[in-house]
């Protein structure tokens, strides 16, 4: 029998956060709320999207189940919040206008790849956008790098200046149209266009023979660079094949020894150059379209110049329209480099691009749909099956990540001086901004500056709560502390480990305390001496360095980190002494027929023992030092370099590892490589193939650690341990470590949504800031 009570009808309201604007979410809802007989209207606003449904009770909750579980592919639904109204006359299902409220806080999705709807159209000789350089649609295009404010509305972006055609308005008032609300929406009738300059003596000149992009092509083909305009800054782009052609760029862009990245044309060309496997294919063709690190092929036609005895190379696919015509019309893999000066931010104004790369670039490929902020490409390397962002940007910002305790108030945190990000965190949710740079450089700073405000502004935060580096020094505290004193806000100092330490916490969403190992370059102690070998105990709260990497001089200071030959000089003199330079060893003969002994006794001499030198616990430096001795000798190199090398040339066979004592140190635990660098010269001497001696270094650091964590944990009854620090982009130490401890029966956490290098920073710092203010 079928009664009243069995039919109830339910008004529930449906608030849903999340990446959801801006991701085909209301056209979603309606087809869905049609599909379901309900009646009701969806709406955005500054929170996310509202959805009023009012039907039977389990019709309602069946469409609140598939939300969740058909929602568009770019969208990413965090809460569901519902909440029961009194029943309401409803006709239909509307979409509603946009809503704007004050004080609240919402998602900007990120950037999107192209999709393979509008790919098809884009390739279409009968499609009306054919050729179209500026195709996109609800589910793919520009999003952060064109919004300045919110709601997400046309008007707020850079193309309030386009009107669209009747056409384009047609779809975008069509709640059946695949570019219904879609905001960036246009055609070659009335969107942006591309333009072709060239430059020549006396400055840059447009190109009017009707075709730029067939242009920008025979520019590439007679062995040009050219400055292409893209999604969040510029690139330089040229043949990834040409050898001579990649030095001249690596000249003009004053760039050392790293690597460039490389845009494929297609599946196929990729998989000519690289190996990649079913996760990295995944990953490089997804809507973020990072550049991926894939193993070369030993016969790739990529240019050993563009990652110079790196195994590896940065690759990415098209992501614009305007870069899948101009790959697929040069056929061939291109370098697209992000324009800038050596270590500068990126170019991503079209007057400033093309003033700053005078004299680098040879033309230009540039339109006239501006970028209002930069955002440069993200780089990913998938290590044990997982996507590890190295530099988190675009397709990633300003994604939020989701932390386990509220914020109190809205915090900002600056950051930390090398590869910086900042950190808003509100609520429940940290937005880290993109990679800024190096805050060394002043362009970054204004780079920073830049995009905080554009931060600040679009996510409407009032900032009653600053975060910075302990360095006392850092721009970046200097920075923080004149906003404090400026905003009369309280400014709270973060250790650097801890930081590593918090960060790692917070995106695993746990507060609970852990052993962390932060293992990096640098940053400086809270004992004043530049710290990067840590073993802490800590929380958001607080934190207690229990172990530590020996700590030695680093002879020049800062220098030592461009120069290894300089750390292995100081583990030498640390091992063996003033004898180190009768030790029989490659290493010895090229430091002494580069330099004289007075230069060196300079560095091992009486300025060592009178602690002129910073001192440093770093496992970088220790990784630099090795490499050094084992090889790479007197190089320069640029950050991590070194490092990486050396683990480039880990022998596949296991290897006993070199000893790494362990000893009790003022109450700390310490791991001392003494032993090892004495074994390590005898083997040396004994012309031991330097591939086993990477693989029992490499063996040693991870046992050595491990072996501290299980007294550690002996004595802290703490069974968790955190795993960041720039020092985890090292894939054996990664996965080895995470393997062992495992083992021995730890629970491990990793990063997977931020950087474990600096990048990851500024979300430790905001979290701590949040909890030791609570204090106050
Ligand atoms: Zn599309
Ligand atoms: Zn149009
Ligand atoms: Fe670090």
């Amino acid at each position: 029998m079928h009664t009243m009570d069995q039919t109830r009808i339910q008004h529930l309201e449906i608030r849903v956060s999340g990446t959801v604007q801006g991701v085909g979410f209301r056209p979603f809802i309606y087809r869905l709320a049609r599909e379901h007989r309900l009646l009701g209207s969806v709406l955005n606003n500054s929170q996310g999207v509202i959805i009023r449904v009012q039907g039977e009770e389990s019709v309602v909750a069946a469409f609140t189940r598939d939300i969740r579980k058909q929602a568009p592919p770019a969208a990413r639904v965090m809460n569901l919040d519902c909440q029961a109204l009194p029943l309401d006359h409803y006709t239909e299902f509307r979409i509603l206008p946009s809503e704007t409220l004050d004080e609240t806080f919402t998602q900007v999705p990120p950037d999107l790849a192209l999709c393979e709807a509008c790919r098809r159209e884009l390739l279409d000789s009968r499609n009306r956008r054919h050729g179209y350089p500026f195709i996109n649609c609800i589910h793919c295009g520009p999003r952060f790098t064109i919004i300045h404010e919110l709601p997400y509305d046309r008007p707020f972006t850079t193309m309030s200046g386009f009107t669209m055609c009747a056409a384009c308005q047609a779809e975008y008032d069509d709640p059946a149209d695949r570019r219904f609300h879609t905001q960036p929406n246009a055609c070659h009738d009335c969107g942006p266009q591309l333009e072709f300059l060239r430059y020549a003596v006396g400055g840059w000149n447009t190109v009017n023979d009707g075709d730029p992009l067939r242009s920008a092509v025979e520019a590439l083909r007679s062995r040009r660079i050219i400055l292409v305009q893209g999604l969040g800054g510029f690139h330089l782009a040229c043949d990834a094949a040409d050898d001579a052609l990649v030095s001249e760029l690596r000249r003009r862009k004053h760039r050392d020894e790293k690597p460039f990245a490389v845009m494929f044309p297609d599946e196929a060309s990729l998989r000519e150059s690289c190996e990649s496997s079913p996760s990295e294919w995944n990953l490089i063709s997804s809507v973020r379209a990072p550049i991926v690190l894939l193993r070369k092929h030993s016969d790739s036609i990529i240019a050993a110049s563009v990652a110079p005895h790196n195994p590896f190379v940065g690759a990415m696919l098209p992501y614009t329209p305007l870069h899948v015509l101009l790959l697929r019309e040069y056929g061939q893999p291109l370098i697209m480099t992000s324009a800038n000066l050596s270590d500068e931010p990126i170019c991503f104004e079209v007057p400033d691009a093309l003033s700053r790369m005078q004299g680098i670039a040879d033309a230009a490929l540039v339109h006239n749909r501006p970028i209002h902020i930069f955002a440069d490409d993200s780089v990913v390397k998938v290590v044990g099956d997982v996507p590890r962002i190295w530099r988190r940007a675009r397709g990633y910002v300003p994604q939020a990540v989701h932390v386990p305790d509220s914020f109190r108030v809205p915090t900002l945190a600056f950051g930390p001086q090398l590869k910086n990000t900042f950190c808003l965190g509100k609520r429940q949710f940290a937005l880290l901004s993109q990679h800024c740079g190096d805050m060394e450089n002043e362009a970054a700073v204004d780079a920073q500056h830049r995009a905080m405000d554009h931060f600040l502004h679009l996510f409407d935060a009032k900032i009653e709560l600053i975060a910075c580096d302990l360095h006392p020094d850092y721009s970046t505290t200097r920075l923080a502390e004149a906003w404090s004193a400026e905003h009369n806000v309280p400014l709270v100092r973060v250790q650097h480990h801890h930081a590593h330490l918090a960060a790692c916490l917070a995106e695993n969403e746990t507060s609970e305390p852990a052993i962390g190992l932060s293992l990096d370059g640098t940053g400086y102690g809270t004992d004043g001496t530049i710290w990067g070998g840590e073993i802490l105990i800590g929380d958001f709260r607080t934190f207690d360095r229990v172990g530590y990497l020996q700590t030695v001089a680093m002879p020049g200071g800062e220098k030592a980190a461009q120069e290894s030959w300089r750390m292995a000089l100081s583990w030498l003199h640390e091992s063996f002494g003033d004898s180190l330079y009768e030790l029989p060893l490659p290493f010895i003969t090229e430091l002494q027929t580069h330099y004289d002994r007075n230069a060196l006794n300079l560095l091992t001499g009486s300025n060592l023992r009178q602690h002129v030198f910073p001192l440093t616990s770093s496992l970088g430096r220790l990784f630099d030092a090795v490499a050094a001795l084992l090889f790479f000798g007197t190089r320069r190199q640029y950050e991590g370099q070194a490092a990486m090398l050396l683990e480039g040339m880990i022998s596949p066979v296991p290897a006993a590892p070199y000893p790494m004592d362990v000893v009790e140190h003022d109450g700390l635990w310490m791991l001392s490589p003494l032993t090892m660098f004495r074994e390590m010269a005898d083997d040396i001497r004994k012309g031991m193939d330097a591939a086993i001696m990477a693989r029992r270094f490499h063996e040693a650091v991870v046992e050595g650690f491990v072996r501290v964590c299980e007294r550690v944990r002996d004595e802290s009854n703490l069974n968790r341990v955190a795993l960041s620090g720039g020092c985890f982009q090292n894939e054996f130490l990664h996965i080895e470590m995470e393997a062992r401890l495992r083992y021995r029966g730890f629970e491990v956490l990793t990063h997977r949504q931020v950087p474990a290098g600096d990048g990851g920073v500024s979300l430790g710092q905001a979290v701590i800031a949040n909890a030791t203010n609570e204090v106050n």
